[in-house]
């Protein structure tokens, strides 16, 4: 059954001619999909019961079925997805305020099953990769989102985030092609229209497919995951830096920087004894400068089976203090969602492991 993402909407009119329903009632689905957020075809308004019961049988609305919630005080969300052959992935809702004091909300999403980059850190490396997520399985992580606002004094379905970042389990530019179908179709005026600035993809730093993204232009934000300042550091936790290295990520970088006017946002776990050095502080510090990125420090999330621990506070923050002396602009990131196993991976991977979810 082919999934109703797959569709443009030409082929749509077609396909639903070709099964002798009036080509007109695709606008009529695809208002219901996109515009009013409805995913289940019983609930489509304007459209008869024939109609409802043939999508019902014979198109995938939603390719990932909600099955678990963990919650932390922080007001972070983790949610397990069952896809429809068994595995799971997840995708994390956090809640933060910004700079303008207001609530924000960030929906983290996965697009693989586990991941081929083997960083060292990181729960979903130890599951191996096991397959790419497709199109329907990508998107089915946000509809289950939605809330009742009013707007313009009309009551509206709306998807209850304002940002999405792509850096949940997975490698997003390794499946690369589904990446930029879903990211289209969540952009799209026509269908979600939700605004590129608002989306961020995160990459453990596969240059070629930065210059791939610098070559199309890419709309949507980027962020790189250094997570050390130099190839000796960097490559003691990601693997990924044999194949490219610090120098062919960074120049990378820069192309994607001049081809799309973008700031980068370089990501860098903190690790205690690590990369927390105040070498590894003043070179990053270098590199963002040269790059004219944005830092943003995470300090590292436990990860049960792994023997990584944190820097103190003290040390994390004389760590940002050197990027902002240096004139940096730097994020020193609370703890979000440490008590919920927030670091991509670690939901599904006690699932697949036969976990209970509380
Ligand atoms: S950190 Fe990201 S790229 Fe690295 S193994 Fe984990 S999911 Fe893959």
């Amino acid at each position: 059954m082919k999934n109703f993402f797959e569709y443009d909407f030409a082929e749509f009119q077609q396909f639903l001619a070709e099964n002798n329903f009036e080509k007109f009632r695709a606008r009529q689905v695809f208002d219901a999909v996109y515009k009013a957020k409805l995913f289940e075809p019983a609930l489509f308004p304007s459209i008869g019961e024939p109609l409802k019961k043939f999508l019902a049988e014979n198109v995938e609305f939603v390719a990932a079925r909600r099955v678990g919630l963990k919650n932390s005080s922080d007001a972070t969300g983790k949610y397990l997805f069952e896809l429809s052959d068994g595995n799971f992935v997840e995708s994390v809702l956090l809640q933060a305020p910004s700079d303008d004091g207001k609530l924000r909300r960030t929906l983290c999403m996965s697009t693989q099953v586990g991941c081929a980059s083997g960083c060292r850190f990181c729960a979903s490396a130890l599951r191996g990769f096991v397959r790419n997520l497709n199109l329907g399985e990508i998107l089915a992580q946000s509809l289950p989102f939605v809330e009742e606002r009013e707007l313009d004094g009309r009551k509206r379905r709306v998807f209850l985030f304002e940002n999405i970042v792509v850096m949940g389990m997975g490698e997003p530019l390794a499946n690369f092609d589904n990446l930029i179908k879903a990211l289209g179709i969540l952009n799209d005026p026509s269908k979600f229209a939700f605004g590129a600035r608002r989306i961020t993809v995160s990459t453990c730093g596969l240059a070629d497919k930065i210059r791939e993204l610098a070559r199309m232009k890419f709309p949507f934000r980027l962020a790189i995951s250094l997570h050390g300042a130099t190839d000796e550091v960097r490559s003691q936790i990601m693997p990924i830096n044999k194949k490219f290295p610090l120098g062919e990520v960074l120049s990378a970088a820069m192309e994607f920087s001049k081809a799309c006017g973008r700031m980068i946002t370089l990501e860098y776990i903190l690790i205690k004894g690590l990369n927390d050095t105040f070498d590894q502080a003043r070179k990053l510090a270098q590199i963002a400068k040269t790059l004219h990125a944005h830092v943003n420090l995470i300090p590292y999330n436990r990860v049960e089976g792994l023997e990584w621990k944190r820097p103190d506070p003290s040390r994390r923050r004389a760590f940002a203090d050197i990027l902002e002396r240096a004139g940096v602009s730097c994020t020193l990131r609370r703890e979000k969602g440490s008590q919920i196993e927030a670091a991509c991976g670690q939901l599904a991977l006690k699932k697949k492991l036969g976990d209970s979810l509380s």
